[in-house]
C-alpha cells in the first residue's frame, strides 16, 4: 500500500535535544504490515549473493538486521555500544559533535575475507556507519555496502562513507 511505510515514521522535533528532528520508528513496529514492507524493501537493497554476513547496529539496527537475517538466511553479528559484549572484542572509537563514542564487536564476528552488509535504522552524519566499516575491515572483512531504512540528506553521511556503497529506502531533508 503506497505511503504506508512513510506514514509509520513519526518525526519528533527537538528530541533528544534542541535542533534534532528525531525519526521515531516505534509506530512502524506497531504496524506489522508496514514493518514487513520495511523488511522486504531493506532486504531487497542488496542481492544476498553479494554478501556473506549482516552486521547490525545497537540498538534499533538490531530490529532490521535480525529480521533480514531471518528473511535471507544470512548470519548476523552485532555492533554494540562499548562494554555490552562478552568474550574477546575489538573496539572502534569515533567522533561525535561533542566528544567520542565507541562501537564494539566480538573478535570472531567476521571471518577473514568475508563480505559484510551493514544495517541500521537511520543514516545521519555517518559516524556510526563509518565506524562499523572500519571495525569490519580491522576484523579482516570487506564491506559490500551500507543499508538504512532512513537517510537524512544534508548531514554529510553519504560523504563520510565515500568509497562505500550506501543505499536507503526513505530520504528526508
Ligand atoms: P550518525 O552516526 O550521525 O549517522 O547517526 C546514526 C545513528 O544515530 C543511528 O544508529 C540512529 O539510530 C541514530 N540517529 C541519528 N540521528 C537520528 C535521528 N534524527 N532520528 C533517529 N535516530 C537517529
Amino acid at each position: 500500500m503506497e505511503g504506508r511505510l512513510e506514514d509509520a515514521i513519526r518525526t519528533i522535533p527537538d528530541f533528544p535535544k534542541p535542533g534534532i528532528q528525531f525519526k521515531d520508528i516505534n509506530p512502524l513496529f506497531a504496524d506489522p504490515v508496514a514493518y514487513k514492507e520495511a523488511i522486504d524493501r531493506i532486504s531487497q537493497l542488496y542481492e544476498p549473493s553479494t554478501y556473506d554476513r549482516i552486521g547490525a547496529f545497537d540498538a534499533r539496527g538490531f530490529l532490521f538486521g535480525a529480521a533480514m537475517s531471518y528473511a535471507t538466511g544470512k548470519p548476523l553479528f552485532l555492533l554494540r555500544k562499548r562494554g555490552k559484549l562478552p568474550y574477546e572484542t575489538v573496539v572502534q572509537e569515533y567522533s561525535l559533535e561533542y566528544g567520542t563514542a565507541a562501537l564494539e564487536a566480538q573478535a570472531d564476528a567476521v571471518r577473514h575475507g568475508e563480505r559484510v552488509l551493514l544495517v541500521d535504522d537511520v543514516l545521519a552524519t555517518g559516524g556510526t556507519m563509518r565506524a562499523g566499516c572500519d571495525l569490519v575491515e580491522r576484523l579482516g572483512g570487506t564491506i559490500t555496502g551500507c543499508a538504512t531504512l532512513i537517510e537524512l540528506d544534508g548531514l554529510g553521511g553519504r560523504e563520510r562513507l565515500s568509497g562505500y556503497e550506501t543505499k536507503s529506502i526513505l530520504h528526508y531533508e
